[in-house]
């Protein structure tokens, strides 16, 4: 199985979670899609599409983001980019967390991840994840990547406030929006 990604960490993550399954990066030298969709869903299946074609084999591509309530659901689909095309990380979340300040009102976040498979016959499907948390404004810890030192998952419950970036790889697999995509997906594939 192929997974149409560049993106180390989850490559990474996918790779804990889908233990026995054999992930396989995109071979050197195939270019990745411009990602111009409007939904998770739709830029899951461009990234998909495009691997199928270029190899013929099973792909699976994600598409993941976070959704700040108090900015409408921004950057969503564009938190890779939310601060400019060549954006890193930390500019990324300077600009959600500066931008968050300026609205005023709920720090309620969620991550959301949609997983896209190209099985063998051609059949696409879907599969989708999220972890709702609150978005804090000093971001703390070393752990996962993007916005993950500002962010406190509702699942540890109130009596904890680490971020995803101080919370264990087990633990942040087993709460995260990509943990449930896949485990829908390993789900499927066990059928
Ligand atoms: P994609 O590669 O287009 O799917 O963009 C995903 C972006 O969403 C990443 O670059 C991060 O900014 C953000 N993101 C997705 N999943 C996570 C996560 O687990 N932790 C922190 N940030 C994430």
């Amino acid at each position: 199985m192929i997974l149409a990604s560049r993106n180390q960490h989850k490559v990474r993550e996918f790779g804990e979670l889908l233990p026995g399954f054999d992930l396989r990066p995109l071979p050197e030298g195939i270019e990745s899609p411009p990602e111009h969709g409007e939904t998770f869903a739709e830029n899951a299946l461009i990234k998909a599409r495009a691997a199928r074609e270029a190899t013929g084999g099973i792909v699976i591509a994600d598409d993941s983001g976070i959704e700040v309530e108090a900015l409408g659901g921004r950057p969503g689909v564009r938190s890779a980019r939310y601060a400019g095309e060549s954006a890193g990380d930390e500019e990324n979340l300077a600009k959600v967390l500066g931008d968050l300040e300026e609205a005023g009102g709920t720090r309620a976040a969620r991550y959301v991840c949609v997983v896209a498979l190209i099985d063998e016959s051609g059949e696409e499907h879907l599969f989708e994840g999220s972890c709702s948390g609150r978005l804090i404004p000093e971001p703390r810890g070393t752990g996962g990547f993007g916005y993950d030192p500002a962010f406190i998952p509702d699942e540890t419950g109130p009596e904890d406030s680490r971020t995803m970036a101080e919370i264990s790889p087990g633990e942040k697999n087993a709460l995260s929006h990509r943990g449930r995509a896949a485990r829908a997906l390993a789900d499927h594939l066990g059928r």
